[in-house]
């Protein structure tokens, strides 16, 4: 069996790796020219499902690696003023596992064949029941199953199931991240705080690695190699409506601070500019299911959340671990690969909805104006979120 996946995110990423321990021959093709060509690395929560899904697809002598370069989220989610007096609580968070995007996306593209510069334009169904993949720049691509890993924007969704547009809500947010120098350090010390300004809030969450990963990955698996990243605190204010277009994302964050805490002030000053950037959130709700065969869906592709949700890394990981066993079982001849297909899509599209309806449920609290998101049709143009 030879499986074709569109996209170098997390989530074709893991179900290349979970077909890979499973001797599934499995090549990825991903748009960008380099893996490190725009911003990527921000914080993730992970649940216990999510993280679960990723071992699982993982080898297990990269466990003690996976478990070495992770973070800990735990207790309060304090709510302070702009001067940093305590006023109140998010509620309690559930203890979570937290990871750095870039540093996972180095992890699981280990040992794998990812083709870049490589972007889906369109597939056929061939009549032996077979898919090609055509590319923009590159030769066709023949597999026996195409998975459309390939975000937001999805290519491969257009085709498959052109009714399920992305929806916009209209939200727009600043996202970056600053070193964890010992200034910072009391800012975000457990699971994350909120700056509750007038009519704007800062949200930021500290990635604290157990171990930094590029010596982790040397002392515990030297076949890995990780970036050498260190502490820091992710920040991100969503933006008022209306707001004026934006240039730079720390300037945009600053304009809305006068009066702030110095300390405050400082960490978005101190900000990587390589690593901030302006998002919209928008989501892609599934709904109609079409006839299984050789295509299908995973994650944002199918099912993009809100990140205010902290659900959607979870869901493409759960999506990989699911359909990379279903596969496993069309290798081992229990099952065919169409009933494979279909049994994965069939829980993907109910626990994947319902990732989305608990993503929009968790926006008004960030941002209580917030309208319900709006299809769009016109996809000429636009950017998805974390710009894809
Ligand atoms: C700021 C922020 C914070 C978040 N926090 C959390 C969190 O705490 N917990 C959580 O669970 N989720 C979180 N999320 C959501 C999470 O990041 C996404 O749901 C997850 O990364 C989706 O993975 P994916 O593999 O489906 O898609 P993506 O990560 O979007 O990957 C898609 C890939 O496909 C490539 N591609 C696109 N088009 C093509 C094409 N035509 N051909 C080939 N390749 C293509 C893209 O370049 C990209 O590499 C957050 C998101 C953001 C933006």
């Amino acid at each position: 069996m030879r499986v074709a996946v569109a996209g170098a995110g997390l989530g074709g990423l893991c179900l290349a790796q979970g077909l890979r321990q499973a001797g599934i021959q499995a090549e990825v093709h991903e748009r960008d020219p380099a893996i490190t060509a725009r911003f990527q690395g921000y914080r993730l929560v992970l649940n216990p499902v999510g993280f679960a899904a990723l071992r699982g697809c993982l080898p297990p002598r990269w466990h003690p690696l996976l478990d070495a370069v992770v973070g800990d989220a735990y207790g309060e989610r304090l709510v302070l003023d702009p001067r940093l007096n305590r006023i109140g609580e998010l509620g309690p968070a559930t203890t979570g596992i937290v990871v750095d995007r870039h540093v996972l996306r180095h992890l699981l593209l280990t040992g794998l064949t990812v083709h870049t510069g490589a972007a889906l334009t369109s597939y056929d169904v061939l009549d032996d029941g077979s898919v090609r993949a055509r590319f923009a720049e590159s030769a066709p691509v023949t597999a026996d199953l195409l998975v459309g890993a390939d975000g937001v924007n999805s290519a491969v969704r257009a085709v498959l199931s052109p009714p399920t547009v992305p929806a916009d809500t209209g939200v727009r947010f600043v996202i970056g991240r600053t070193p964890l120098t010992e200034r910072f350090a009391g800012l975000s010390r457990a699971f994350g705080s909120k700056i509750a300004g007038d009519g704007v809030s800062l949200l930021l969450g500290a990635m604290r690695f157990r171990t930094p990963p590029k010596e982790a990955a040397e002392r515990l698996a030297p076949e890995v190699t990780l970036p050498d990243v260190r502490d820091y605190v992710r920040w991100a204010m969503i933006l008022p409506p209306g707001s004026p277009g934006v240039r730079d994302p720390r300037e945009a964050a600053l304009s809305m601070m006068a009066g702030w805490h110095p300390d405050l002030q400082a960490l978005i000053e101190q900000g990587d500019p390589d690593n901030s950037a302006l998002l919209s959130i928008r989501v892609v709700q599934p709904r109609e299911r079409w006839a299984s065969g050789p295509v299908t869906l995973l994650g944002d592709a199918i099912h993009a959340t809100s990140p205010t949700g902290g659900n959607g890394a979870n869901t493409a990981l759960r999506d990989a671990d699911l359909l990379r066993r279903c596969l496993v079982d069309v290798a081992e001849g229990r099952r065919s690969l169409r009933d494979a297909v279909g049994g994965y899509e069939r829980q993907m599209f109910e626990y994947g909805a319902e990732a989305v309806q608990h993503s929009l449920a968790a926006l008004p609290a960030f941002v209580p104006d917030s309208k319900p998101p709006r299809a769009e049709h016109d996809r000429q143009g636009r950017r998805g979120v974390a710009g894809r």
